[in-house]
């Protein structure tokens, strides 16, 4: 296995901390926003961004989380649903600006079930994307507000993204795999 780092620690600070003052300067403060973290590793994330702004801008942002599974079927290169398993919303969206955060974005179908899932729950005035790695390889027309890093990637590439609140560090990496 060969692994080459992306970001390492400080990076992943850097690149939170501007995508921090990017989303206050888009929403022009943080008024009626809400961050929803896509489980696991969008919900720290998330987490970290509402700690920023609370830092930068004195506001503190409702977190909530929605854990999304995809199954893919590898052998027949045929993707199924995307299922959403748990959607815990710290408030009404209705008419709030939701901003989703998820660590990599890949074919934008978590993304696109987390839309319907929220869609479902009320009516958002606006929804915005946040992700640490954009990979490329997008299957339909979906593209984030805020990136980390942008990676073209092959297939059969990964990019290993690890926090130290499920994985002891703080690093994102591309491994072939
Ligand atoms: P998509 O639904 O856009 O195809 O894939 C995005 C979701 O799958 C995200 O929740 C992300 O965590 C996960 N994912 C897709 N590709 C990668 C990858 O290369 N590395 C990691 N760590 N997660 C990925
Ligand atoms: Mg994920």
């Amino acid at each position: 296995e060969k692994e080459q780092i992306l970001l390492d620690e400080e990076a992943i600070r850097r690149a939170l901390t501007r995508i921090s003052h990017e989303m206050i300067e888009k929403n022009k403060g943080m008024d009626d926003c809400i961050l929803l973290g896509i489980r696991t590793r969008g919900y720290p994330l998330a987490e970290q961004l509402a700690v920023n702004i609370k830092r930068i801008e004195g506001i503190e942002l409702p977190v909530g989380s929605i854990d999304i599974t995809l199954y893919r079927d590898d052998l027949e290169k045929k993707q199924s649903d995307p299922k959403i398993h748990d959607l815990e919303l710290p408030a009404s969206i209705e008419g709030k600006k939701v901003i989703l955060v998820d660590d990599v974005l890949y074919t934008g179908r978590t993304v696109r079930a987390a839309m319907d899932a929220l869609m479902d729950k009320g009516r958002p005035n606006q929804i915005q994307l946040a992700v640490l790695v954009d990979r490329g390889h997008r299957e339909l027309p979906i593209r984030p507000d805020y990136v980390g890093k942008n990676v073209p990637t092959s297939r059969s590439e990964q990019i290993r993204v690890q926090l130290h609140q499920s994985d002891a560090t703080d690093k994102v990496s591309i491994v072939q795999t």
